[in-house]
């Protein structure tokens, strides 16, 4: 998933400017996860702190999973322009890049999953050890600083129409600055100190892009590795646990290959999904409308044809 502003409307191939954009984006919130955590050393880290990383992380990774993902990416709903921009804003703050150009490289991800066109899969180095840990490499966080994959603009048609999309991802720099700033003002005035200031920013704002980044491009990397496969798909999404806790739901990655146009991407009582249980709440005081979930007779149409084609590769076999 894409990181750093480039030209929105044109989605320009990568220039060197981007590739260090991209570079100071990877890196300064790494730094400053390390200089937060030298702070855990009993002198920097109380509930203050804690609860600025976990309510960012969490705000901004619904910000990825609701807006960028469901909403803009697969229409799973829809929604008023208020929310709309609420999401953007909240998912831009998560410094993945402008919604076009996110949306434009996850649409294709899906197109060509796990294809040699795929922007970001794990699969084209070989299945062997030093294979896997360059794939592994590639679909985290590789990809991001290589020449951008072709044919993008195509994918955003629809979104490029939408005046509203369209200005949120030209602005990217600005939710970003704030994804920053929220955190780094609050920390001062809760303690109303300096040090509250610095420690708001390193723990709401560098520490946690951190932490969500890292947790997006899981889903990129792990989850199309290392989980299980309910739903027989010809790419190599998973179904991994830790990540669809930890990635709002979004570690439910074979559910959504297999059903990309659901909001709901756990499809078991025991997938946690809280991406979807924040739609469920929004559509009960109708702030969503027309949620997009499979029927049964759907769910049950993809069991049976994943049963049948592994009886039949093993009965080849
Ligand atoms: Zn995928
Ligand atoms: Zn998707």
């Amino acid at each position: 998933m894409e990181i750093a502003a480039r030209n929105e409307t044109s989605l320009a191939p990568v220039s060197t400017t981007y590739r260090i954009g991209c570079l100071v984006v990877v890196i300064a919130p790494f730094l400053g996860f390390l200089a937060a955590g030298y702070g855990l050393w009993g002198w920097g880290f109380y509930w203050t702190e804690l609860v600025l990383l976990v309510a960012m992380f969490i705000a901004t990774g619904l910000g990825i999973t609701i807006g960028y993902h469901r909403l803009f990416t697969h229409r799973s709903f829809e929604t008023a322009r208020p929310v709309k921009i609420i999401l953007g804003v909240l998912g831009s703050m998560a410094v993945e890049g402008p919604i076009l150009q996110w949306v434009a490289t996850h649409r294709k991800h899906h197109h060509h999953s796990d294809k040699s066109e795929d922007p970001h899969s794990p699969h084209n180095f070989g299945e062997r050890s030093f294979g896997v840990l360059a794939g592994l490499w590639h679909a985290h966080m590789g990809w991001l600083f290589r020449p951008s994959s072709p044919g993008l603009d195509r994918y955003v048609k629809d979104l490029q129409k939408d005046t509203t999309i369209k200005h949120l991802s030209q602005l990217f720099v600005v939710w970003v600055a704030l994804g920053l700033a929220v955190p780094a003002v609050l920390g001062g005035l809760i303690t109303g100190t300096w040090r509250g200031v610095l420690l708001g920013f390193l723990w709401g704002g560098l520490a946690r892009v951190f932490l969500v980044h890292h947790t997006t491009w899981s889903i990129n990397s792990i989850c199309h590795l290392w989980g299980t496969r309910p739903f027989d798909r010809d790419d190599h999404s998973r179904n991994n646990f830790i990540f669809g806790v930890l990635g709002l739901g979004e570690g439910w990655h074979n559910n959504h290959h297999a059903f990309p146009a659901s909001a709901k991407f756990g499809l078991r009582w025991w997938q946690v999904d809280p991406g979807y249980y924040v739609i469920c709440v929004m559509k009960w005081f109708r702030l969503v409308w027309h949620v997009r979930v499979p029927t049964k007779s759907r769910l049950t149409d993809a069991h049976h044809r994943t049963k049948a084609n592994y009886e039949m590769n093993h009965s080849a076999n």
